[in-house]
């Protein structure tokens, strides 16, 4: 805590971990001689930058940009970028500490890394958005490649962002190389990459309630979100014969009893990637849904629960709602939207329960299979990388059952996906000495 005064996310993110890595090297000294948890929280560079740009009043907005780059150990650098008025150093050093771990849990060769800006696209016009990211990418161009660092899209950097960004990387180096995952399919992207992590986080789910001799047929789910991870989630759970009763934004959650189904969700879609709309707005397309104000989905009654908004959205005390509500489930989407008094309640539950890092894995995973598709200059058809998603997700599920079984009747896949994915990551660190 000293080391990182007024960093609280970090802090946290931080903290969960060493909860179960310290347990785990108990009596492996190497771990400990060589420091190696303590060289994971310290990342091994942040780049701060201004960026500069003019909106359409001709007024010159000033912002600030980063690059977390976490731990390169076992493969580039690579994470999304965050354009919210919300990111701080702190939320970026989070994010790109908690990528490390996932991308090592991948089973491919990822390292970890973070970035974004203080900026809120909500609001700006189409030229604004792309006179920032021209900017952005004109700092961040020089400490970022194919083979170093690899960024991506997260809250608020989708499709738009990242052509805009890419377009600039070509301009000013005039290569063409796979710097950036989760691009058109016209120029380096791959397919599914946009349904990835909400597919992905519904298929973690569904291996976990396997464990239980369930599926999600007749389920009831309560989703967080409506934004790339949360709309795909509510699709897949659909699919797979579950409800969907809730969705949500930063104004409030809408539950519709009916279930909110593929054709409401393709509305969703366009309503608030197209036409930049609120979520609100779906009560008076679709009769007999409410919509609640300033607050979040979890009092509504429900099978399982899917996180897919932000950090710290679902506290100790939504944890206890949800337990006493019966919810057998909760698969996060976002990355760390329980809070750490959350996360004891669900592991207190013996619920199951799986962390970000694991169950949101699929969106990167999808990204590592872009970045080979781009090494390659070709295209894997939708059924290959169907096949693989699925079968990345259950590679994780069992490293997870591998590190996280407590019992005969309960994992700890928080304990799972933090051990399996530092032995990883650590292992290489010892094999390069003190570096
Ligand atoms: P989007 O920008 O597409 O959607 C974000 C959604 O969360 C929107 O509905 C947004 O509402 C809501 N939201 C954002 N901030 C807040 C807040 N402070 N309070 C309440 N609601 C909020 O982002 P994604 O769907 O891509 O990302 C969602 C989460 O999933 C993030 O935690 C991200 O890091 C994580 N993630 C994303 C991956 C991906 O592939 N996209 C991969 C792995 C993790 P509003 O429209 O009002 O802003």
């Amino acid at each position: 805590k000293k080391r990182n005064l007024g960093q609280p996310e970090f802090v946290q993110a931080v903290q969960e971990v060493a909860e179960d890595i310290f347990d785990f090297i108990a009596d492996k000294p190497d771990y400990h001689d060589y420091q190696i948890l303590r060289r994971i929280a310290e990342p091994d560079r942040i780049i701060s930058f201004r960026v500069c740009w003019e909106d359409d009043n001709h007024n010159i907005r000033v912002q600030r940009g980063w690059r977390v780059q976490n731990n390169n150990s076992i493969g580039p650098y690579k994470g999304g970028i965050r354009f919210h008025p919300s990111v701080t150093e702190s939320v970026l050093k989070f994010l790109a500490f908690e990528q490390t771990f996932k991308n090592a849990l991948t089973g491919l060769p990822m390292g970890g890394g973070k970035g974004g800006a203080n900026f809120n696209p909500k609001g700006k016009s189409d030229h604004e958005v792309m006179r920032f990211c021209q900017s952005f990418m004109t700092e961040l161009y020089r400490h970022v490649g194919a083979d170093v660092d690899v960024p991506a899209g997260d809250i608020g950097v989708g499709g738009r962002e990242i052509g805009y960004m890419f377009g600039q990387y070509k301009r000013i180096t005039n290569q063409f190389t796979g710097v950036l995952t989760g691009k058109g399919l016209e120029y380096g992207g791959s397919l599914i990459r946009p349904e990835a992590t909400g597919y992905g986080a519904v298929y973690f789910l569904a291996n976990m309630l396997k464990t239980k001799g369930q599926d999600l047929k007749g389920k009831t789910a309560v989703i967080s979100g409506s934004g790339n991870v949360a709309t795909h989630a509510a699709e897949k759970v659909t699919q797979l014969g579950g409800k969907v009763l809730t969705l949500s934004d930063s104004g409030g959650f809408i539950h519709d009893p009916d279930g909110i189904s593929q054709e409401k969700i393709d509305w969703i879609k366009v309503h608030k990637t197209k036409r930049r709309g609120r979520i609100e707005d779906y009560v008076s397309e679709f009769k007999g849904a409410t919509f609640t104000a300033g607050k979040t989905p979890w009092g509504v009654p429900c099978d399982v629960a899917l996180p897919c908004a932000t950090q710290n959205e679902l506290l100790g005390d939504d944890a206890r709602t949800l337990v006493a509500n019966g919810c057998i489930a909760v698969a996060e989407g976002a990355n760390m939207p329980t809070d750490l008094d959350g996360v004891h309640v669900f592991k207190a539950a013996k619920i199951l329960y799986a962390p970000g890092k694991a169950s949101n894995a699929g969106g990167v995973a999808v990204s590592g299979l872009e970045m080979s598709q781009n090494s390659e200059r070709r295209s894997w058809k939708e059924a290959e990388l169907q096949q693989l998603l699925l079968d990345i997700m259950e590679g994780i599920h069992e490293r997870c059952l591998a590190y996280g079984r407590v019992s005969d009747d309960y994992v700890d896949y928080v304990k799972g996906a933090n051990v399996a994915g530092f032995k990883k990551v650590a292992d290489a660190m010892l094999a390069y000495g003190v570096v």
